[in-house]
């Protein structure tokens, strides 16, 4: 029953999981919060991960209940995310892995919150939507998109943005110009208010990604549709899919905040599955990069 030690650290988010054989046995996580208005920086990031980490890997290792010599594998995140963090995690994983002569092996992020999510839901064959944050340049007191969640919620009146969809592509370009320059108006003559922006943000941007993911599911026969990623915490996008999933007789999986915003046990579940399917990552080649798309990944773990 191999045990995998997953080390996530791509965002503002640092994390050290443990997995064992489908079972999360451990998962702490520090968020690096900046003050209000401001976003944050790599090389502050990356200054908080530094200073937390090895108290997170004691905390993960005491929670699961082992010791180094019950771990069989040290996964971190190889990409894609900020260079300064990444950097500062990896070489921790790097390491550990040879202080405790451990193979090594780097995961794709996405992935990671792709296994995640199938791990915790069952999902066997789902559709995934993988929705990220676009968090780092929007006041962060607590989170952008849980401040736009919650305003949303007061908001009653939809004003009509921009809706790019083509295919299974999406443009979001232009939504929040159009926020800046028209609505800025309608807010100062009283048609809106900021409650009912934040309302048609989310219905608008959505709807949207609820529509290509229903196009992709009657493209692949698809039953199952799995929401992966930090929006994916959002309870009125949960909602909108459901009501589409409803519709096709299909069935919608998510998760909540603990597993779906950037945690160590996703590293660690999809190293767990590299690890099972024999991947290794040389040391010569256990660098980071802030571009890895995910479609780069051989799964070759899954048919
Ligand atoms: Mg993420």
């Amino acid at each position: 029953m191999p045990a995998v030690l997953g080390f996530e650290g791509s965002a503002n988010k640092i994390g050290v999981g443990v997995v064992r054989d489908g079972r999360v046995l451990a998962n702490p996580r520090r968020t690096y919060v900046t003050p209000p208005g401001t976003g944050f920086l790599p090389g502050d990031t990356a200054r908080h991960h530094r200073t937390v980490i090895l108290d997170l890997l004691q905390e993960a290792l005491a929670e699961a209940g082992l010791t180094s010599q019950d771990i069989d594998c040290i996964a971190f995140t190889k990409g894609p995310g900020m260079g300064a963090p990444l950097v500062s995690v990896a070489v921790v994983a790097r390491t550990i892995a040879q202080l405790w002569n451990k193979p090594l092996l780097g995961v794709n992020h996405c992935i990671g919150h792709i296994e995640m999510g199938r791990l915790i839901t069952g999902a066997t064959n789902p559709t995934v939507l993988y929705v990220s944050g676009g968090n780092t340049q929007i006041s962060n007191d607590p989170s952008p998109g849980y401040n736009i969640e919650q305003m949303a919620k007061r908001g009653k009146k939809l004003v009509e943005l921009p809706y790019t969809v083509k295919g299974m592509d999406v443009s979001f370009s232009g939504i929040l110009s159009f926020i800046e320059d028209v609505a800025q108006r309608m807010l100062a003559t009283g048609e809106c208010t900021p409650e009912d922006l934040c309302f048609s943000l989310q219905e608008t941007v959505f709807a949207m990604l609820v529509e290509i993911t229903e196009r992709a599911m009657a493209h692949c026969g698809s039953q199952e549709a799995l929401i992966v990623g930090g929006v994916g915490c959002n309870m009125r996008l949960q909602e909108m899919m459901e009501t589409m999933c409803q519709e096709r007789e299909a069935k919608l999986f998510a998760t909540d905040e603990r597993f779906c915003i950037d945690n160590g046990a996703m590293i660690a579940q999809a190293g767990w599955e590299m690890f099972q399917a024999g991947i290794r990552t040389p040391l010569n080649d256990s660098g980071v990069t802030q571009r890895y798309r995910t479609d780069e990944v051989e799964v070759t773990w899954r048919d």
